[in-house]
């Protein structure tokens, strides 16, 4: 869709930026308001539950439900009432056209996007660990995805880092392929939840390293072992392994939106509980939002709260708002 040239200089009522659950959620609710809106996303719509092979906690699905399902199915629903949803790598920086008027400019890289309101739901990304081997070997036996690249690893034996619920999740996933998961764990217990616990300590197939860090990751054309450290000897073991998955948490994705919105100190976007950020007019949903659960039905919550402030802003500057 080439938004640009459609319209050139047109205001919009609102872009949303990214996506994922949230973004999708605020695009079916300002669709179905009949906001002229826009949905601007790097790659095609899903965000990062596309990648989870299987979301158990969103309501409404017993036996769960695929994620790039569930997403998709968000992203038919927004469509289905007319949202347009632009792919291009979208975000260079956000302004506003006067200083505190009324008109926020997108600069992306194929041009400027003019709106009376922007809703920021740009999710966040995994972060790395930042130990020899990562970089060279990324692609070669290192990942940040099991569902894009598990199947790769039939019969093998991996390594997951990280002992949070994506760790967990994505470990018992790898299950299914590896002959055996060792879990790597800086600590002495698991962060994720209790029904992931369980079922990662009673699977034949996992293994656990306990109060263990990754030194470096090894090989030569590709993976074949982690230099591990105890955490409180310092001891160092190898072990060998023919891949390494990492889950040792996130980053937002909030680079371009530094000095336009106040960000905390790790860089997720700092809001109200209207969900409003330190520019008027642009809102944050999502994971991207200082304080939020990363959790997809929360996600979604944020949608529905972003689009309803953001519709309300847009029909109050036009005098049209139903108070
Ligand atoms: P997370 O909860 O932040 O867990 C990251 C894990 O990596 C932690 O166990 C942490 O150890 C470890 N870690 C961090 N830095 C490390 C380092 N330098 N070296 C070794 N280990 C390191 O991240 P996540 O698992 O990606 O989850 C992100 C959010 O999404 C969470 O809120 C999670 O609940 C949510 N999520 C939910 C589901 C679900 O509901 N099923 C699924 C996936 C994700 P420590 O424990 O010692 O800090």
């Amino acid at each position: 869709m080439d938004v640009m040239k459609e319209n050139p200089g047109e205001v919009l009522d609102v872009v949303v930026v990214g996506g994922g659950p949230a973004g999708l959620t605020a695009g079916i609710y300002l669709a179905r308001a009949r906001m002229n809106a826009l949905l601007i996303e790097k790659q095609s719509p899903g965000g990062a539950p596309a990648l989870t092979e299987r979301i158990e906690n969103y309501p409404g699905f017993p036996e769960g439900i695929s994620g790039y399902e569930l997403v998709d199915r968000m992203r038919r629903q927004a469509e289905g009432f007319g949202l347009r949803i632009a792919s291009f790598n979208p975000l260079r920086g956000l302004r506003e056209e006067d200083e505190g008027g009324e008109v926020k400019v997108l600069d992306t890289e194929e041009g400027e996007l003019r709106a009376y309101a922007a809703i920021l739901a740009t999710g966040m990304r995994p972060a790395k660990l930042g130990v020899p081997g990562e970089e060279e070997f990324h692609g070669r036996g290192v990942s940040y995805c099991a569902t894009c690249d598990g199947a790769f690893f039939k019969d093998s034996v991996v390594a997951v880092v990280g002992g949070g619920n994506s760790a967990v999740e994505e470990a018992l996933f790898l299950t299914r392929f590896a002959r055996r998961v060792v879990i790597v764990h800086r600590r002495d217990r698991l962060r994720a939840g209790k029904i992931l616990q369980e079922r990662a300590l009673s699977n034949p197939k996992m293994d656990f390293k306990w109060k263990k860090v990754v030194k470096e990751i090894r090989g030569d054309q590709k993976v074949t072992g982690l230099l591990l450290a105890d955490v409180e000897s310092g001891e160092e073991e190898e072990l060998p392994v023919d891949g390494v998955f990492l889950y040792v948490g996130n980053l937002p994705n909030t680079e371009e939106l530094r000095g336009a919105v106040d960000l905390d100190e790790r860089g997720f976007i700092l809001t109200d509980a209207d969900l409003r950020t330190s520019m008027k007019g642009v809102f944050a949903a999502g994971d991207v939002r200082a304080g939020a659960v990363w959790q997809v039905a929360a996600a979604v919550g944020d949608g529905v709260r972003a689009a309803l402030n953001a519709q309300f802003h847009v029909e109050n500057l036009r005098g049209t708002a139903y108070i």
